[in-house]
């Protein structure tokens, strides 16, 4: 099972929105471009907002049949691992190994060195094709990697062994992530976290190392433009190397988990993939949350007085909601307009302070990042929150599909 040389993540938190998604990667590859949909969720969203893995199965299918799709296309188990991994195992045919709670776990010494062994041949100045300064590769720096990350690797391979054992091996996408952590993994790193993913027989198809930078939710990319294109090409080149070197699968590319939004970052990726005719998977889940409460907002009337519903509770509950993302946000209380003012706002004005349009007078990313968390709000207001989604479902569809064509895929595919 093989995803298309582009793939994109799309997530949809209340799975409502499975056919606007489409429309958007199915007009896209009326462009010449071929993009798979995969459609994920994590299992804290799944306990968030109530639903269940086949929730999203049944969304996609839906949409694909609706929409008459032929393509090919996938539901994301995301970000599982072995105690989460089970209740996804029927309808799920990509799993993303999510090993980031395993790097630094301690190694014995025999595994270790066993390790640093199998690798002398690499020692030195480690040319890689494309990457103009050769690899430095000391026998301290593959201790220290062994160290961190053997014990990872070998958790991935036990996720992987179940799933083989319970879906058959080929009948499903390997991911393995390792994005969700404080310290990037360079390019050296990613190189022989791969080459102990092929040592254990994880065949990876796609791999979400910790870039440089950081990556909050539904917001702009914050770090050094430069060092992250030149991080991302020798990602790119290392993959390349690897494949050919360690026997990994020949589409192995990398997958960024982009939190949303990362714009500033896409012409780039857009230059370096097509430089190097390389696919790419993309992640960019959460803002499809953000474009409901938009086109509710447009909508007026009971759909306006929801969005304020939501802000309000946002705002009244902001610590509580945004400590479990306090890592991925940065949210200026100062620059939050109180609730009373939202109150008084056109929906036009709401739509224009939640909407990532950068440089826009009115866009907020304040106001942004303390909505992206609250999803659990409208979550708790259960069917009438469902109720005006599928009241207002023309005007919301058209907020999704223009977010993810015009904002997402026109700056990552240069459409
Ligand atoms: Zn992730």
């Amino acid at each position: 099972m093989k995803l298309a040389k582009y793939s994109i993540g799309v997530g949809d938190r209340f799975a409502h929105q499975g056919e606007a998604q489409l429309r958007a990667i199915m007009k896209a590859n009326e462009r010449g471009l071929e993009i798979s949909p995969v459609w994920n969720k994590s299992n804290r969203e799944h306990i968030y907002v109530h639903s269940h893995p086949a929730d999203v199965r049944k969304e996609a299918d839906a949409a694909v049949a609706a929409l008459g799709y032929k393509g090919k296309y996938f539901v994301d188990a995301d970000h599982i691992n072995l105690t989460t991994v089970a209740p996804f195992v029927e309808t799920a045919d990509f799993f993303t190994l999510d090993v980031a709670a395993f790097i630094g776990k301690p190694s014995s010494q025999a595994d270790v060195d066993a390790f640093v062994a199998s690798c002398t041949r690499y020692l030195g100045q480690l040319k890689v094709p494309g990457i103009a300064e050769p690899l430095v590769v000391t026998k301290e720096l593959l201790v220290e990697i062994a160290s961190k990350f053997l014990v990872a690797t070998q958790q991935a391979s036990e996720i992987y062994k179940y799933l083989v054992e319970h879906k058959g091996a080929g009948n499903f996408v390997t991911e393995v992530s390792m994005d969700e952590v404080e310290s990037p993994q360079t390019p050296v790193y990613l190189l022989f976290i791969l080459k102990m993913l092929a040592d254990k027989g994880v065949p990876a198809q796609t791999i979400a190392p910790k870039f440089t930078g950081r990556f909050n939710k539904g917001v702009d990319y914050r770090g050094d433009l430069v060092q992250f294109a030149k991080e991302f090409e020798s990602d790119v080149l290392v993959i390349d190397y690897a494949v050919k070197e360690f026997g990994l699968p020949e589409e192995l590319k990398l997958s960024v988990h982009s939190g949303s939004d990362k714009f500033s970052i896409y012409p780039i990726m857009a230059d370096i993939i097509k430089k190097h005719d390389k696919g790419i998977h993309l992640k960019t889940a959460g803002t499809t949350w953000l474009e409901e409460v938009i086109g509710l907002a447009m909508a007026g009337g009971d759909g306006l007085a929801c969005a304020k519903e939501i802000y309000a509770g946002a705002f009244g509950r902001r610590e509580e909601l945004c400590a479990p993302y306090a890592d991925v946000i940065d949210i200026d209380g100062a620059k939050l307009p109180s609730v009373d003012e939202v109150n008084g706002w056109t929906g036009e004005k709401y739509a224009n302070t939640l909407r990532h349009i950068p440089g826009h007078p009115d866009y907020n990313s304040n106001f942004r990042q303390l909505i992206h968390v609250s999803y659990k709000l409208a979550a708790d207001m259960g069917e009438k929150y469902v109720i005006l989604l599928e009241k207002h479902a023309d005007i919301i569809g058209r907020c999704v599909e223009e977010n993810i064509y015009d904002r997402h895929f026109k700056r990552l595919f240069n459409l």
